[in-house]
């Protein structure tokens, strides 16, 4: 998958340094028309990786209903579900606010925006973001095939949680219904398998078109902010996750991050959580030994709420907003973003790009003008894909805590290297 991704990189930043925005051979050696371009990138890298994404997202919904199913409906004790949706809930909020906190001390530390006075010619229409409560009621389906339809995750796990208690309350009906859902369960986790043996491909696709079509030359103007938002993602991945894991579990954070790369590089190359999830999911039961329950309730919730590499970009943007347009924030107005910052982390939708949206939430909260996200959204590709990865590490090292604490993690497997290698 690494050598897939660098390849795609590589080809992507040939192809951007041959040909013209408009597809056009930039040295005119060819006396006749050339559309290379337009066939590899538009045509093959573009269409291919489509289907790369389409065929990861395709198993989402039913992964997470029946992954969940099966979670709650084989729990003995009905009281661990609350256990698990607290403590899970609990972590997930404690470590996006650590998050936000360390990305606007150093934003304030730093000073990305000072001395800066870019133009704001570049349009940003904020779409409404929605209010909390809002979000709380969006939680509940009125229609679960709709929500299924829809891939609205928060609300597929409440129907299948509420489903799987009301499979474990019913004996025998329940436990004729579970064993079948175990099946369609192993299927899809086939399924997932077969998908990821043709990830190198599709991650290469996916690089080679995109670093044949983005525009590096903004992040000149921007490099203190891009450098920024990077270095606070590495410090709070390489900082943070590791010593909540010590604290909490005493387990060996390196062999976190090992088992970590591939459903990093995954996130990387589709900038989606949600996209990710099937491959975050493998990756902490076969390669980390976090048991089922665990697995299959937090992860689907994490990769929804638990957005910290988001509210960290977030953090930092809105110290450099209000430092290129001369806005002083007080000691309140910080604290206030980082409420409004971990509460847009929950809204935010494992999906490319909305963490630039909810930002307007938080700008919005503070009077800060949400225009200002359109100097920041020329480099926010490259951020999404980055912060994407770091969400998921949140979401995984989550998931040993809470696994660690209930007793369901095995701790042989964490530390075997070579747990979880998938068979060719
Ligand atoms: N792309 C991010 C994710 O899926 C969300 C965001 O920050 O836009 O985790």
């Amino acid at each position: 998958i690494f050598i897939g991704m660098v390849a795609g990189i590589i080809i992507g930043a040939i192809l951007q340094a041959l040909f013209d925005d408009s597809g056009d051979l930039r040295f005119s050696i060819f006396s006749f028309e050339i559309s290379t371009y337009n066939i590899l990138v538009e045509g093959i890298f573009s269409t291919l990786g489509q289907i790369f994404i389409a065929s990861l997202k395709m198993l989402v919904v039913p992964l997470v209903f029946v992954s969940l199913v099966c979670g709650t409906s084989s729990l003995t004790e009905p009281s661990k579900l609350g256990r698990l949706g607290a403590k899970s809930v609990g972590l997930y909020i404690l470590t996006t606010a650590i998050a936000v906190t360390l990305a606007i001390s150093l934003g304030l530390l730093v000073s990305p925006g000072e001395g800066l006075n870019l133009s704001t010619d570049a349009e940003f229409t904020a779409k409404q973001a929605p209010s909390f409560s809002q979000v709380i009621v969006d939680m509940f389906p009125s229609n679960p095939i709709n929500s299924m339809a829809k891939g609205n995750m928060l609300q597929i796990i409440v129907f299948a949680v509420l489903f799987g208690i009301a499979m474990a309350m019913v004996g025998e009906a329940g436990k004729r219904l579970g064993a079948f859902f175990e099946d369609i369960n192993t299927v899809i986790l086939r399924l997932v398998t077969i998908i990821m043996n043709l990830a190198p491909y599709g991650v290469f696709v996916l690089m080679a078109k995109l670093f044949a079509t983005i525009g590096l030359d903004t992040i000149g103007s921007l490099a203190k902010y891009f450098v920024l938002v990077l270095a606070v993602l590495a410090i709070h991945a390489f900082l943070t996750y590791p010593i909540l894991l010590k604290l909490f579990t005493g387990l060996n954070p390196w062999s976190l991050f090992k088992k970590m790369r591939e459903a990093a590089l995954f996130a990387f190359s589709t900038s989606s959580s949600s996209a990710t999830l099937p491959v975050t999911m493998e990756t902490a039961r076969n390669k980390l030994g976090v048991g089922k329950s665990v697995t299959s309730f937090s992860l689907p919730l994490g990769a929804t709420i638990n957005m910290d590499g988001t509210a960290i970009m977030q953090g930092v943007a809105t110290v450099f907003i209000a430092q290129v347009y001369g806005v002083d924030l007080s000691i309140n107005d910080y604290v206030m973003v980082v409420l409004t910052a971990t509460l847009a982390s929950i809204g935010t939708a494992g999906v490319p790009g909305v963490g630039l949206i909810m930002l307007a939430m938080v700008l919005q909260q503070v009077n800060l003008p949400v225009e200002g996200i359109a100097l920041i959204i020329g480099v926010d590709r490259l951020l999404d894909m980055t912060r994407t990865a770091v969400n998921i590490t949140g979401d995984c090292t989550v998931a040993c805590i809470v696994g660690k604490s209930e007793g369901e993690i095995d701790e042989a497997v964490y530390n075997d290297p070579d747990a979880g290698i998938r068979e060719e």
